[in-house]
């Protein structure tokens, strides 16, 4: 049987750093990184008819309905998303629905780990504030952490620019969304024996290794 891949995801309030260090995660374990965040900013970017839908949400920090989000990710495995070779999961699930459906479609292939990266809530204001992103790769700045040559992204030139739900209103709007519809989740996946909590503070490398140490304490790489 061909060795398979880990498949985690990466729980966190905004800010937390979920979109680095899944980025980070999936070159170390040589997976695909799979954030909706990013599928939804690639679509309003386009300005495909998913775009069009959830750009209004997206604006203002409220969740895209859970049937849109469902219907692109369920739509992304079924066209040959790697459940075999492993991938990591960023932003998704975000609500018990989600999580729910995420559980049906994995079906033998679960997942090995939850990752809750966490970071009061002061430090996330001040991360937000400041942070910078590629508009063309995801890739994450803060204006204390510039790109080496002005905007421009250091890993693919794209413009470096500040999110339009990074301002203080959608900021409020995230945090409190958060606590209502994701929170519920890490208890969800508590009760599975799947949920573990990392330490976000500190530097980028910092808590890669923090990750790191707690998936391969728990996978083999390799494994049949
Ligand atoms: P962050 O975690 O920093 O808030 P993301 O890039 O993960 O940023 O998500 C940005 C926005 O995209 C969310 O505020 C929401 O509007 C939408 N979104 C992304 N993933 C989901 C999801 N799983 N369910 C509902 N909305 C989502």
């Amino acid at each position: 049987m061909a060795a398979s891949g880990v498949r985690l995801v990466l729980l966190g309030k905004p800010g937390a750093g979920k979109g680095t260090q899944a980025a980070l995660l999936s070159q170390h374990y040589g997976v695909e990184h799979l954030s909706t965040g990013d599928v939804f900013r690639a679509a309003v970017a386009q300005g495909t008819s998913v775009g069009l839908e959830v750009q209004r949400y997206m604006d203002t920090g409220e969740l895209v309905p859970d049937e849109i989000v469902i219907r692109v990710v369920d739509e992304h495995f079924a066209a040959g998303g790697p459940l075999e070779a492993g991938f990591i999961l960023d932003g998704f699930p975000r609500t018990l629905v989600q999580a729910e459906e995420l559980e049906q479609v994995l079906a033998d292939h679960p997942l090995e780990l939850v990752l809750n990266i966490e970071v009061p809530t002061e430090a996330i204001l001040d991360r937000i504030a400041g942070r910078r992103v590629c508009v063309n790769c995801g890739a994450s700045y803060h204006v204390n952490k510039r790109p080496t040559v002005d905007w421009t992204c250091d890993v693919c030139g794209g413009d470096v620019v500040q999110r339009d739900d990074d301002t203080e209103a959608a900021v409020a709007t995230r945090l409190e969304v958060y606590d209502r519809q994701t929170v519920p989740i890490i208890d969800f996946y508590c009760n599975l024996g799947k949920l573990v909590a990392v330490d976000g503070v500190g530097d980028g490398d910092e808590v890669q290794e923090r990750l790191i140490k707690e998936v391969d304490g728990r996978f083999a790489p390799g494994r049949p």
